[in-house]
């Protein structure tokens, strides 16, 4: 079966969803996810979007976010990060997100790294708020039509030319054909025993830019974060959100003795908690905000109370076991200053996308963030180009056995992640 549309985009969290709302509302749109339009990475965001708060604080907040990078960053990237953040927060409230506010004002948290309290924030779920609104959203614009449960497995290309994608849906082949395609397919979480990220974000959208030679920047830039719920289980890690941190809680060791300036950017708090961790002979440390207003604690943190009181854990008494899990990657697709890969027609934004902005180390909320600005980027580049550019269609290949493409896929991301990281060799599935 073909389809045919002006653009594709393959992804349904913030990069794909804000694409498409920012692209004209007269181009065909093809939204395709994996799983189901929520299973994404953004829907369990939960600490919030850092953002400038004004034009004075544009400075510090490029400072903290090339600080935490370790100055491996994209300045200009950097600089149009924090430049454009402003206007896409108060485009995400026109479309309807509603972040937590004292009367008319924002409130602003604060989270690792970051000199001040920047994060705009919807309780501990801004990630379910946040991709909420937008699908509402784009269920109401007609040109835009969502597949469900499509697994790209590749791209149709000529002479380093993309004109769409190769999707497998129920043991069928199917082709979408378009004039620009963005690819949205997020993190590597997936790969990893451990990581707070959906399980099937497994890196595809990696493997299929290894299989047609599409550039790829950063590869061995891979985030651990450091405050993952401990337990002994094979399913996602749920994450303690940094904002917990932000807000006074406490890293404590076995002993109950706290180590580690809390607030420092997540490659150090991680390292020493791996140290300490090795010290005491022990698989996790503790969190704890005993010491908090417990009200207020339940009230800000909802989320985080149930799901620990789930695991026989009440966060206003007792200690959360917390140890690091694989959470982010900062490489990816190496893209320009307009998500456009070293392909033709080709885009990628979002945590696939390697713009440079986060450098070798994420500052906290920095990656939704980059999700709006950077595809908004694309969606206005390509809004400018699409009338004169013409619908192409050759034959694409034919898939025989879909099992063996899917397993390709998988071994080809876990080949790559293995050449540039050795040492995270026992952190990945097997395949
Ligand atoms: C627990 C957790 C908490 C977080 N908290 C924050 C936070 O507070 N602030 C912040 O800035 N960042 C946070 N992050 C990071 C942030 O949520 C992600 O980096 C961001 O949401 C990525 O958005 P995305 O649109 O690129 O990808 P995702 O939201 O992960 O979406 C990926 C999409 O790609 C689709 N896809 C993948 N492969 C294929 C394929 N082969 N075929 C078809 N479709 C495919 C999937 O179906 C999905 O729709 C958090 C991450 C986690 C895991």
């Amino acid at each position: 079966m073909d389809i045919e549309c002006d653009v594709l985009i393959v992804g349904t969290g913030i990069a794909g969803l804000y694409s498409a709302l920012n692209l004209r509302d007269n181009l065909k749109i093809a939204l395709v996810s994996k799983g189901d339009i929520t299973q994404t990475n953004t829907y369990l965001a939960q600490g919030g979007i850092a953002t400038a708060k004004d034009a004075s604080d544009k400075p510090s907040f490029i400072e903290d976010t090339l600080r935490a990078g370790n100055y491996k960053n994209d300045l200009t990237a950097v600089r149009i990060l924090a430049d454009e953040s402003i206007e896409n927060i108060k485009k995400l409230i026109e479309l309807g997100v509603d972040f937590d506010k004292s009367d008319d004002d924002l409130l602003y948290t604060r989270e690792g790294a970051h000199s001040t309290n920047r994060i705009v924030h919807h309780k501990d779920y801004t990630g379910k708020e946040v991709a909420d609104a937008l699908i509402e959203r784009v269920l109401k614009r007609k040109n835009i039509k969502i597949y469900k449960n499509f697994y790209l497995c590749d791209l149709i290309t000529q002479n380093n030319r993309c004109l769409g994608g190769i999707f497998i849906k129920e043991n069928k082949q199917i082709n979408i054909f378009s004039k620009f395609t963005i690819l949205a397919t997020g993190g590597i979480g997936g790969l990893f025993k451990n990581s707070t990220n959906q399980r099937i974000l497994t890196g595809d959208g990696l493997s299929i830019a290894v299989k047609n030679s599409i550039k790829l920047k950063d590869i061995q830039y891979i985030q651990f974060h450091p405050t993952a719920f401990y337990e002994n289980t094979n399913e996602r890690r749920f994450l303690i959100s940094e904002s917990v941190r932000g807000e006074g809680a406490y890293l404590l060791n076995s002993k109950g003795e706290r180590f580690v300036d809390e607030l420092l950017p997540r490659d150090e708090v991680s390292s020493k908690i791996y140290s300490e961790m090795k010290k005491t002979n022990s698989p996790c440390v503790y969190l704890s905000l005993s010491h908090l207003n417990s009200s207020y604690v339940k009230h800000r943190f909802p989320k985080i109370y149930s799901e620990c009181l789930k695991r026989g854990i009440d966060i206003t008494k007792d200690s959360i076991p917390v140890a690091p899990a694989q959470h982010y990657f900062m490489g990816g697709i190496e893209v320009d200053l307009y998500s456009k890969t070293s392909m033709e027609n080709l885009f990628a934004t979002g945590e696939v996308s390697c713009t440079g902005v986060h450098g070798e180390n994420r500052l906290a909320s920095n990656s939704l963030l980059e999700g709006l600005v950077f595809s908004k980027r694309a969606a206005n580049y390509i809004n400018n180009l699409s009338d004169k550019t013409l619908l192409k269609k050759v034959s694409p290949k034919i898939i025989t056995d879909f099992e063996m493409v899917k397993r390709e896929n998988l071994k080809i991301a876990i080949d790559l992640i293995k050449e540039k990281r050795w040492d995270l060799k026992d952190e990945l599935i097997s395949h």
